[in-house]
């Protein structure tokens, strides 16, 4: 084997330890990925008939706060200006979302200023005044009051999760702000955009290097070749993004997972819902949003002949599928405290990602967390002498 490292999986982690590593370290990297393709989850392509720009594992909005991050994948590719702003058609009418001013006084027929309206929701949220909320269904009350939240928030979340909202960390809700005013961007950050040539471009420009070598259709717990886990680990520093459970071969029991499927359809006509992002909140519809793909990039010459949607189901992952978000019931948290055991006596394995940490992260967080690790883990064991010894996943 011809590498200093070995990288597990070619998402916006792997990609990232392998750019530095190669790049800042001068080490030479293989990235494995059971893929055909490098990117991981972040991965589109252009729909063949209409030439759109689909991102075939969900809808991707990169935005950031963090000036670390947002300077480094500038290296790799310029951001449009788009700005993500999301509806949702409940009982027939759209509403702007995240929760509004302009929600709320749709929803109540109202026409209250900022200070009237949270006393309003202060109001249906009294019943959890002065708690300290620690899942999703309590908290959601809390921030927006019982109303809004059966209407938005409880059947959506029922579809998404399909798990109930009182099994579900607080967290997961906190990602969605609440407003006072009239903006309806879905996100806070200050940078916000989609990488002007699509994401495989930047994808592919964080792997160009000499130094990194990429093997795709390689499952590193697929004996026949010399990457895998048998032949690499204990001979080289490896960096593994893949399922946490499945490393450890589920010695501590299934983490539980959520995967999606995405039905994709070609219409005849140039705009079928006028916006990127359409959610389906309510329990009747067994989809939980509609993409758009044109609207994502209008600055774009797209065909106005055609248009490509994707619906977004969503449901546990079995064995097979390609698990996604991690769900994270308390059940999940005990048994993650074990894997965070194996991980730690796991000899030079260092464990990453959202898949390697059972962590709900956007992109920019998996970024800042493998540039982390460069600096904290990978060039202390290259370039200091303080060796990786064991593994761990605090990275
Ligand atoms: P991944 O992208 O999942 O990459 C892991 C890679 O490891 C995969 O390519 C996989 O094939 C490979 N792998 C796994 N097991 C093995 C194995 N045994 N052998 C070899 N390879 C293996 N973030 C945002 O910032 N904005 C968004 O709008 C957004 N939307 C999202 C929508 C969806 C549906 C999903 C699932 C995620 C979304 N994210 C979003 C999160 C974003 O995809 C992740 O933060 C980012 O991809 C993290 O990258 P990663 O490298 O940790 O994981
Ligand atoms: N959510 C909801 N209704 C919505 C949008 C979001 O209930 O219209 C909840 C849902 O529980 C979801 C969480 O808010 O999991 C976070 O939403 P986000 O859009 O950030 O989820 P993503 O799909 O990007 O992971």
């Amino acid at each position: 084997m011809n590498a200093d490292l070995v990288v597990v999986g070619s998402g916006l982690f792997g990609l990232t330890v392998a750019e530095r590593a190669a790049n800042e370290l001068g080490l030479k990297v293989a990235i494995i990925d059971r893929r055909h393709h490098i990117g991981g989850n972040a991965y589109s392509e252009k729909e063949e008939r209409t030439g759109i720009e689909v991102h075939r594992y969900g809808a991707h909005l990169f935005h950031t706060s963090n000036e670390r991050v947002w300077d480094y994948v500038n290296r790799f590719t310029d951001f449009t200006n788009y700005v993500h702003k999301v509806y949702t058609r409940h009982n027939g009418e759209v509403f702007p979302m995240p929760i509004n001013l302009g929600t709320i006084n749709q929803f109540f027929r109202s026409a209250h200023g900022p200070a009237e309206a949270k006393a309003l929701i202060q109001e249906q949220a009294g019943e959890l005044a002065g708690t300290d909320p620690q899942n999703l269904n309590d908290k959601g009350i809390q921030l927006i009051g019982r109303p809004l939240y059966e209407a938005f928030i409880k059947h959506y979340t029922a579809k998404q999760w399909q798990t109930s909202p009182e099994e579900l960390p607080a967290s997961i809700i906190t990602r969605l702000p609440v407003r006072y005013t009239y903006d309806n961007r879905y996100f806070n950050d200050k940078y916000e955009g989609l990488p002007v040539d699509g994401y495989t471009a930047w994808l592919e420009r964080m792997a160009e290097q000499p130094n990194i070598e990429v093997h795709l259709n390689t499952d590193f717990f697929d004996d026949s070749h010399e990457y895998s886990k048998a032949n690499v680990v204990g001979q080289v520093p490896v960096v593994y993004t893949g399922a946490l459970d499945r490393y450890f071969d589920y010695a501590e029991g299934d983490l539980s997972w959520r995967t999606i499927d995405l039905e994709e359809e070609v219409l005849e006509m140039e705009d079928f819902q006028g916006c990127s992002v359409m959610n389906y909140p309510d329990a009747d519809v067994p989809f939980t949003r509609i993409h758009e793909f044109r609207h994502f990039h209008p600055e774009r010459d797209y065909t106005k002949d055609a248009t490509v949607i994707m619906r977004e189901f969503s449901r546990f992952a079995n064995k097979g599928d390609e698990p996604y978000y991690p769900v994270n019931t308390s059940v999940d948290r005990e048994k993650l405290l074990k894997y965070r055991d194996l991980a730690a006596g796991e000899s030079s394995v260092l464990f990453g990602g959202r898949l390697g940490t059972y962590k709900y992260l956007d992109m920019h967080m998996a970024i800042g967390a493998a540039l982390s690790m460069v600096d904290n883990k990978i060039a202390p064991h290259f370039t200091g002498g303080n060796k990786i010894q064991s593994g761990g996943i605090d990275a």
